[in-house]
């Protein structure tokens, strides 16, 4: 695929090698050296990381597209709440930004961008500009005052472009995006999905949560709210609370929490068959409860206290789960022993063994700009979780995250797994569609024009490989494997589906139980009755207002 030079001033070694790996798979761009910013051609793309304001006024007589940081030294990063970064709405800059007030946590030492008359100043912090485009011979600089990072060995570049800490390397990755507009992968639409862990259908409310009222609510204001069940409460089922589930599918969806929501159940070390058994017997409730309440249940998987152990992925994917959902933070600490690729959190899914994918998720706050924004612009869906607690002073929460998600642009909200199922990149390359899949199982419309679809290899160490299947008409034929960078003939106007040739190898019902759970029984109605008993008693008060 064609990449983009980008001469690297004074040489591309002063990237940091993860910010470079980063930057190289996020951009179809290579960096290439250039010591002596005299000496280049004249029109080639500048990245100007000396500091030197001499450097500055050599691309001002040039008359190309550069980037020029002023500031090299770096300050310790830092987890404390700082000034928000504010950008300007000018039409230059990505509608995801223009005119936000985003927080971010605090960047000592950060100094302001010398700016002179007719630069446009796209972002400030503590009202000083610190990112500005100077049209300087009818070319434009992208001056930025917020040094590269450079990431310690603790640290991943994930550290620096996340919803809480962003302004180090967003306006680069924005920078490279432009001038490789034409080249450059599509990313996915706008996806979004509130999420809570824990409800069940015992009642049509869980805690703090009235169900009636949450669909009323995701109607007016426009969200998808997801519930992670655990698939232990998989009895005592409400006709009531099933009946709003089926009525109600684009607005309210149910995934599976683990299995018996022991501590941190999925974070146990255990035997690859102890995995195998434990999800399996998961599955086999989740079965039982759709069966029983006719309603369809995503194959995605939030793990209890959100603990992953080394192995489950790929029992999972066995089983036939589509992926898991946590936060990256709760990934990188439960699979610490792994060696994540330089993207990790940075692409539109984490991607584990075999390709299994893990779905990124955030607080669900009110005030979410920062994580909302930061996922969307890397393509990544919004995800967003909480536990009933969190409303109980109501569920004004809901409609202020889904506010600002929809102030992002048109989002498309949509339940984890069908989240999951549109998780890719595309590329037109002439009649060939190329595909970057985020998912063990994905559903490909065939745009007009399009007469063949290839899969580009990626960059996980993970050997993947899809089978494909005309969804449109599952009797024309069956599966073809696909090999990566190996184009297969598609018609246009069909929908094609991409499975991992690894997803669903595993028959759950064959699997034998991996004990009893009885104990954990009487530990979750414990708590189910805790959770319930928080709610009733904040509402007594209230009822007792209302008699008077
Ligand atoms: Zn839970």
């Amino acid at each position: 695929m064609a990449t983009v030079p980008i001469a690297v001033h004074p040489s591309a070694a002063s990237l940091p090698s993860a910010v470079r790996a980063v930057l190289t798979r996020l951009t179809p761009v290579h960096f290439v050296d250039r010591p002596k910013l005299a000496e280049g051609r004249e029109d080639e793309i500048v990245l100007s990381l000396s500091g030197d304001p001499a450097a500055l006024n050599t691309l001002h007589a040039r008359p190309a597209r550069s980037f020029h940081v002023t500031q090299v030294r770096q300050a310790a990063r830092t987890e404390n709440p700082g000034a928000p970064i504010q950008f300007v709405p000018d039409p230059q800059l990505d509608p995801l930004l223009r005119g936000r007030s985003i927080p971010h946590w605090a960047l000592p030492e950060l100094s302001a961008v010398p700016t002179q008359p007719g630069d446009v100043v796209w972002a400030t912090c503590h009202d000083s500009p610190i990112w500005a485009r100077r049209r300087s011979g009818g070319c434009d600089i992208d001056l930025v005052s917020a040094p590269l990072p450079q990431p310690t060995a603790t640290e991943q570049v994930f550290d620096y472009l996340n919803g809480y800490h962003f302004i180090q390397l967003l306006p680069l990755l924005h920078f490279l995006r432009d001038v490789t507009a034409a080249v450059q992968w599509t990313l996915p639409p706008l996806r979004a999905c509130l999420t809570f862990d824990d409800p069940n259908l015992h009642w049509p409310s869980y805690g703090f949560l009235p169900y009636r009222e949450v669909i009323r609510l995701a109607r007016r204001d426009r969200f998808h709210i997801s519930f992670a069940t655990v698939p232990l409460d998989a009895w005592g089922i409400h006709a009531g609370a099933v009946e709003l589930f089926r009525e109600n599918p684009e607005h309210l969806s149910l995934m599976i929490h683990g299995n018996n929501h022991t501590h941190e159940e999925l974070g146990q070390s255990r035997t690859a068959e102890g995995h195998a058994r434990l999800m399996g017997q998961s599955l086999r409730r989740i079965v039982r409860l759709e069966q029983t309440t006719g309603l369809k249940i995503d194959r995605v998987s939030v793990p209890p206290h959100e603990a992953l152990a080394e192995g489950v992925p790929a029992a999972m994917l066995a089983l036939g789960f589509e992926g898991v959902s946590v936060t990256p933070w709760s990934l990188r600490h439960y699979l610490r022993q792994r060696a994540w690729p330089p993207t990790f959190g940075l692409l539109p899914a984490e991607l584990t063994d075999d390709g299994f994918p893990v779905l990124a998720r955030d607080r669900l706050v009110a005030d979410c700009v920062g994580p909302a924004v930061l996922a969307a612009f890397l393509g990544k869906p919004i995800v967003l979780i909480e536990h009933h607690q969190a409303v109980a002073k109501g569920l004004d929460l809901l409609s202020a995250a889904a506010q600002v998600v929809n102030s992002l642009g048109d989002v498309q909200w949509r339940s984890p797994q069908a989240i999951l199922r549109s998780n890719f990149l595309t590329r037109r390359e002439g009649q060939t569609l190329w595909i970057k899949p985020y998912a063990s199982r994905i559903g490909v419309p065939i745009p007009d024009g399009i007469s063949a679809l290839a899969v580009a290899r990626d960059d996980s160490n993970s050997s993947r490989g899809f089978n494909l299947v005309n969804a449109t008409n599952h009797t024309a034929g069956s599966a073809v494997q696909v090999e990566p960078e190996h184009p297969i003939p598609v018609q246009a106007g069909t929908t094609v589906e991409l499975v991992s040739a690894k997803l669903g190898t595993l028959d759950y019902r064959q699997l034998g139980s991996p004990g009893s759970s009885l104990v954990a029984l009487g530990r979750r109605i414990l708590c189910e009755a805790r959770d319930r008993a928080a709610a009733l008693k904040a509402r007594r008060p209230r009822q007792i207002i209302n008699s008077q």
